[in-house]
């Protein structure tokens, strides 16, 4: 019974999902071996630093790598459901790494079933039309509707994501709003067809502090309302601890680790996970106090380290060892996964 519960809860499966850069330098394998699932209605955060493969793993799931990256190995399956709630939803399993990148099915499922929201609005929306017309061209894309009733959602989705005067908003150009309207705008325009998972890489980076904290508790209001997906993207663990309930680390293209918030928060096993934590200022640390940073520089991507690809910044280096041995993904208690030579290796 609980196998068939987590079975029918499935959203998206991603399973040794690989994703490489071919460039004349060398190839950067962006993404190298990637697992992990989003249920329906889960907020799953994934943090790393800048070049993990953060953005690259939501861009595969989009199938919108850009050239000359591209999909060498692996699945991500879309489990997609429809004919109402409970037992009687059929569902269908579409494996999205075989579908035309530019084909019609991948196009039918990009910004209606799978959506997504970024940092910056203004390379979403095109400042030559009004945000009306760009919100009504998603709905009129995917949905059934006439261009009245096209208009009516759009007003209605801009009023929901706390827009005052949506009528006069939809007539409005992008380059007319604040960042905070604007990032407002655009999850208006994802959330339009009712997607079953939204990806936000980063959609709240450029926002002030205010600005931010009302655009994530927009989100999670309209999560709670339209019962979607979250996949959270993002370099700040703050963020994750208010949004999400399952997070992966990722780092050079791998995860890393894999757990409930709670356990990240409250109990990280990787070292790498543990120099995320020690980098975010505390509540109550004097303004002066030097915050600490992760020991040397993300490396060369065309030359990853052997081994554990940690190793050349890890405080927690066995020479010898972890520069020699590549570590598996080991449960180590209640779903909570590491990869570190740390932890039993089960050999
Ligand atoms: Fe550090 Fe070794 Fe664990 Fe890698 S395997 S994170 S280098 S202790």
């Amino acid at each position: 019974m609980a196998t068939a519960q987590k079975e029918r809860d499935l959203l998206i499966e991603v399973r040794d999902l690989k994703t490489y850069f071919f460039l004349d330098e060398g190839t950067v394998r962006a993404i190298d071996g990637v697992d992990f699932d989003i249920k329906r209605g889960q907020t799953l955060g994934v943090v790393g630093e800048s070049g993990c493969g953060k953005s690259v793993t939501g861009q595969s799931i989009l199938r919108i790598v850009p050239s000359p990256g591209r999909i060498v190995e692996g699945s991500i399956l879309f489990h997609r459901y429809s004919g109402g709630n409970g037992s009687s939803e059929a569902k269908t399993v579409i494996d999205l790494t075989k579908l035309d990148a530019m084909g019609d099915e991948i196009r039918s499922i990009r910004g209606a079933e799978i959506a997504l929201i970024f940092q910056e609005p203004m390379t979403s929306f095109s400042p030559v039309h009004t945000i009306g017309n760009q919100i009504m061209e998603a709905i009129l894309l995917h949905q059934e509707v006439t261009e009245e009733e096209a208009r009516e959602i759009a007003v209605d989705m801009l009023r929901h994501c706390g827009l005052p005067r949506a009528e006069d908003v939809i007539n409005r150009y992008p380059w007319e709003l604040s960042g905070g309207m604007r990032q407002r705008s655009m999850i208006a325009m994802a959330l339009s067809c009712q997607p079953s998972l939204l990806i936000a890489d980063e959609p709240t980076t450029a926002l002030d502090v205010t600005t931010e904290a009302q655009i994530l508790t927009l989100m999670r209001d309209l999560q709670a309302e339209m019962g979607m997906a979250i996949m959270y993207i993002t370099h700040n663990l703050g963020v994750i601890a208010e949004m999400a309930e399952e997070v992966i680390v990722m780092y050079l293209g791998k995860v890393v680790e894999r757990a409930s918030i709670d356990d990240v928060f409250h109990d990280p096993k990787h070292p790498y996970t543990r120099a995320l934590l020690r980098s975010i200022p505390k509540i109550g640390q004097k303004s002066t106090a030097k915050l600490e940073t992760i020991k040397g520089m993300v490396p060369d991507p065309y030359n990853i380290p052997s081994g554990c690809t940690f190793h050349t910044r890890c405080p927690s280096y066995m020479p010898g060892v972890c520069n020699v041995q590549e570590p598996k993904m080991v449960d180590v208690g209640n779903g909570h996964l590491v990869s570190c030579l740390l932890y039993d290796q089960g050999e």
